[in-house]
């Protein structure tokens, strides 16, 4: 058991090459529900989740950890495997949560333009908080991490494009005026 964490410990250090590492071997406190969470081991990663099996189902990610699980291509069987078919406790998501990695207050922030998903984030460490069921529906938002960049920047083009025309209508609009007060003004000159 001590060989086994230790190896996916640095496994772990591996694959962040060199990001900031959180200690995942650290057992967490869940930042819904208060429960300590439990560490499953990801082998096709080779990484540490922290999942809140005996609270209300969410799942902490570390650093870019969700990364590996957010597209729908990517395996989330041994996550599931842990969550299925279980009970868990209802959480006010409205309320205020700490990063269980390093205590800072964590930032609700929407995983898409369709404002359906709020994602906890810490913006110190870049750990990730999900609530029960949010990441089956974030992976079912989009097929690709592209995809979903791709949303964002059609929808800003869209706004961007409404404000430049309605721009544009009025500065025409106030080239027509001006021709117009020309026009009388010449008329009464009588020129
Ligand atoms: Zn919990
Ligand atoms: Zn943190």
């Amino acid at each position: 058991m001590k060989f086994w964490s230790k190896s996916s410990r640095i496994r772990l250090e591996y694959n962040k090459k060199g990001k900031q590492m959180a200690d995942t071997l650290k057992k967490l406190q869940c930042p819904a529900c208060g429960k300590e969470m439990e560490k499953v081991f990801i082998p096709s990663q080779g990484i540490n989740l922290d999942i809140c099996t005996q609270g209300c189902g969410g799942i902490y990610f570390d650093n870019r950890e969700l990364n590996s699980f957010d597209e729908k291509n990517e395996d989330i069987s041994k996550i599931l495997e842990h969550i299925s078919d279980k009970n868990f406790v209802d959480v006010n998501t409205a309320l205020d949560r700490h990063c269980p990695n390093c205590g800072t207050k964590m930032v609700k922030n929407f995983s898409s333009i369709n404002k359906e998903i709020e994602i906890d984030e810490c913006y110190n460490c870049g750990g990730k908080f999900l609530d029960n069921s949010e990441l089956q529906k974030l992976r079912a938002e989009y097929d690709t991490e592209e995809e979903r960049s791709e949303d964002v920047v059609r929808h800003i083009y869209q706004q961007v494009g409404q404000e430049l025309a309605q721009v544009d209508e009025r500065y025409s609009r106030t080239i027509t005026d001006r021709s117009i007060c020309q026009k009388i003004f010449y008329k009464l000159l009588g020129l």
